[in-house]
C-alpha cells in the first residue's frame, strides 16, 4: 500500500476556487459570489493548482472488499462487452489499448492509487488537447499528473458506485449516502451540496455516466462521482 501523502495547505490557503457551474445555477444553490472575481479568473486558478500540485491521496471505500469486487468486475465486464465503452478522453491509442487489462486489475486486487500508479506513463496520453473558448478551437499541452489524478479517480470510483449499488440493491438495500471518500485539496462547487444526501440505490446505479456518456450525455442526470474532480463516493444506508 502506497503511504498517503497529502499536499501542502498552505498552497490552498490564498486559493479559492467556487464552482463550474453557470451563474444561474450556482445562484440557485446560493453559491455565486457576486463580489469575487470573474469567472475566467476562477477557471484560471483552478487549472493552476491542478497543474503545479502534486500528492497522493486515498480514498475511504467503506465497503472495498472481496464481495463488491466482485460485483464491480461483473459491471465492468459488461461495460466492456458492450461495444462502447467508455476511455478517458485523453489517452493516446496505446492508452486507450492498455486501459481495460489496468482497469481490471485495480478493480480486482489494487484501488485508485495503484490504477494511478499503473497509468503513469506518458506514452499512454495525448501530448495535446484541443478545446474552445471564446468560440475559438486552441490546443494546449496535457498535464500528465493532471490527466492521471483525474482518471483514476474518476473510473476507480465510478466502478465501486456502481458495483456497490448492484450489491445494494441484491440486498434489498434501497437508500445510499454520499459521502466525501477523501477530504479533497480543492472541488468543484457544487460537491458541497451532495455532502451527506441520501439518494435511491436505483437511482445512482442507473445514473452510471449518464451525466457524459455515450455522448453528449444529460448534464442534468444523476451520476456519482457527480463530476470531474469529485471526490464523493457512497455508503449504504440501512
Ligand atoms: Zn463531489
Amino acid at each position: 500500500m502506497t503511504e498517503q501523502v497529502r499536499g501542502t495547505p498552505s498552497h490552498y490557503s490564498t486559493i479559492t476556487y467556487r464552482s463550474t457551474l453557470s451563474p444561474c445555477a450556482a445562484r440557485k444553490m446560493g453559491k455565486i459570489h457576486r463580489s469575487g472575481p470573474p469567472r475566467r479568473l476562477l477557471t484560471r486558478e483552478y487549472l493552476h493548482v491542478n497543474v503545479n500540485e502534486r500528492y497522493l491521496e486515498m480514498m475511504n471505500f467503506e465497503e472495498l472488499n472481496e464481495k463488491t469486487r466482485g460485483y464491480m468486475l461483473t459491471e465492468f465486464e459488461a461495460e466492456e462487452a458492450s461495444g462502447n465503452p467508455y476511455r478517458g478522453e485523453r489517452l493516446s491509442a496505446a492508452g486507450r489499448a492498455a486501459f481495460p487489462d489496468l482497469m481490471r486489475q485495480a478493480i480486482q486486487t489494487g484501488n485508485e492509487q495503484s490504477l494511478r500508479s499503473a497509468l503513469m506513463k506518458s506514452a499512454y496520453w495525448n501530448p495535446t488537447e484541443t478545446y474552445v473558448r471564446d468560440g475559438i478551437a486552441r490546443t494546449r499541452n496535457i498535464n500528465l499528473h493532471q490527466a492521471v489524478e483525474q482518471l483514476s479517480l474518476s473510473e476507480f470510483n465510478t466502478w465501486y458506485v456502481r458495483g456497490l449499488t448492484k450489491r445494494l440493491m441484491d440486498e434489498g438495500v434501497r437508500s445510499c449516502q454520499a459521502y466525501r471518500g477523501e477530504t479533497p485539496k480543492w472541488e468543484p462547487g457544487e460537491c458541497a451540496a451532495h455532502e451527506g444526501q441520501i439518494f435511491s440505490v436505483e437511482d445512482i446505479y442507473k445514473g452510471h455516466r449518464v451525466k457524459y456518456w455515450p455522448k453528449p450525455g444529460n448534464p442534468d442526470a444523476l451520476s456519482i462521482p457527480f463530476t470531474p474532480g469529485c471526490h464523493h463516493t457512497i455508503r449504504r444506508v440501512e
